[in-house]
């Protein structure tokens, strides 16, 4: 009976204080100069309310929090509320609670991907992008085969299991050529997953990679608003067609990554809202967030940049969402501050996609002004962030670090250690640390 009552006190504490804020917010940004007195009136009930309950938004902020680690959903009202009204105190508790979930799903151990930029020659003209087609100051490359396997066994040696072929939309790179690249990287090093990350394609086109080895495929859905998309993109591109790309890549089996900016001109916090629940109904595998960061070669080359607080509020609200998703620390939180892969680290990623490309071409694969690029090569890189992960107690396996389903047994969740990917496709797990 105690218990049903303070539980009761409680979620009606909750209600009420959810809509006293949500009233006292929205009548204020409505109030004009001439209401001058109603503000005044409502300054007073504001003021007496935080008496009554000093720490309500702290409390309030932390019971959503709970909520969303309980349940991996919250209504899109509460995630508003959350990405509005978030402090230090609630982001230092939210991100406690997605590097404990982190912990639970993956241990100590933060997956390496390899990165393997193929070519800046694109043909789309995303607005926000340094390397699309209207750049003509773009000084363009590509890797020929041959230079890509060597960068797999340098990253092979290593220790990199996954390698990851990204680059712009390249013509040249027709889909002979990246199966028989599929296919040589395979026959190379079975022990090895291959992501590719070459956009937007026919699911013949996908089916064809996948069937050459394929494993994994990363097409950020950039935004999952198609008004806000529109404003990103030319009218040549659609959200549409990459969302059935999206749905095309997944029911053919491939582990599937999307994601999106954090900040990218004209976003407003219902649009991160939207991106939320389309991933939480969508389900990808991997998820990359990071903050929009101006290129000054594009028309949004004056726009702000985006803030990396909240790209680390996203990342850790991702944690609770989907536990066990593949979540990497971008390249560009670590331009955007020089300890934000860290920072990622601890709110919840567990990722990180080192660049494998050869150091000549790193500088011409500029997204965004500033890409962290540093001419270190791949192995004082890979032993530059083996130092930093151990410094925040965390080590990197020699791991493929495949997605891992989670299966639900009454109340207890763990993990299923070989139902996916299938058996003929994954190598051992973990097979020491490097
Ligand atoms: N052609 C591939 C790879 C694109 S580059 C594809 O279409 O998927 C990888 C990602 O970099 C993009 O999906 C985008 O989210 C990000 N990106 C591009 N320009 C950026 C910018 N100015 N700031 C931050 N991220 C950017």
């Amino acid at each position: 009976m105690g218990r049903t009552f303070s539980s009761f006190a409680i979620a009606f504490t909750e209600r009420l204080c959810y809509y006293i804020n949500k009233y006292y917010r929205t009548e204020f940004a409505r109030v004009r100069p001439e209401q001058e007195g109603e503000r005044i009136e409502h300054c007073i009930f504001v003021y007496y309310l935080s008496i009554l309950m000093p720490s309500h938004k702290d409390f309030f902020m932390k019971r959503l929090i709970d909520k969303l680690a309980a349940t991996q959903t919250l209504e899109k009202e509460e995630l508003l509320y959350l990405l509005s009204d978030y402090d230090d105190n609630s982001s230092e508790y939210l991100f406690a609670r997605a590097r404990d979930v982190a912990k639970q799903h993956f241990g100590d151990q933060i997956y390496l991907r390899g990165l393997i930029e193929l070519s800046n020659y694109c043909k789309c003209d995303c607005l926000y992008c340094g390397i699309r087609r209207s750049n003509k100051n773009a000084e363009r490359y590509r890797l020929t085969p041959e230079e890509v396997l060597d960068c797999c066994e340098i990253g092979h040696k290593l220790g990199f299991r996954t390698f990851v072929l990204q680059g712009g939309e390249d013509r040249h790179f027709s889909d002979d050529i990246i199966v028989s690249m599929v296919e040589s990287i395979k026959s190379a090093y079975p022990d090895s997953a291959i992501t590719l990350s070459l956009g937007e394609k026919s699911k013949a086109s996908y089916q064809r990679y996948f069937n050459a080895g394929a494993d994994r495929y990363l097409l950020r859905h950039e935004t999952a608003d198609p008004i806000h998309y529109a404003r990103l993109h030319p009218k040549s591109q659609s959200l549409q067609n990459r969302m059935k790309c999206l749905y095309d890549l997944k029911s053919i089996g491939y582990q599937v990554g999307t994601g999106f900016m954090v900040g990218s001109p004209y976003q407003t916090l219902e649009n991160l809202v939207s991106d939320l629940l389309f991933i939480q109904e969508f389900q990808p595998h991997m998820v990359g967030v990071g903050p929009f960061l101006p290129h000054h070669d594009t028309p949004f080359g004056h726009h702000v940049k985006g803030s990396m607080e909240l790209t680390l509020l996203m990342i850790a609200i991702l944690r609770l969402m989907i536990p066990n998703l593949l979540i990497p620390s971008t390249t560009a939180l670590g331009t955007i501050h020089c300890t934000g892969r860290e920072q990622g680290i601890l709110a919840g990623a567990n990722v990180i996609m080192p660049n494998l490309s050869p150091t000549n071409v790193r500088k011409k694969y500029l997204l965004y002004d500033n890409k962290i690029s540093t001419g270190q090569e791949a192995a004082e890189g890979v032993i530059d962030l083996r130092n930093r992960m151990q410094t925040l107690g965390y080590r990197i396996p020699v791991s493929r670090g495949d997605y891992r389903p989670v299966h639900q047994h009454g109340n207890t969740r763990h993990l299923s250690p070989s139902l996916y990917p299938p058996i003929e496709r994954s190598t051992s797990h973990v097979q020491s640390s490097i």
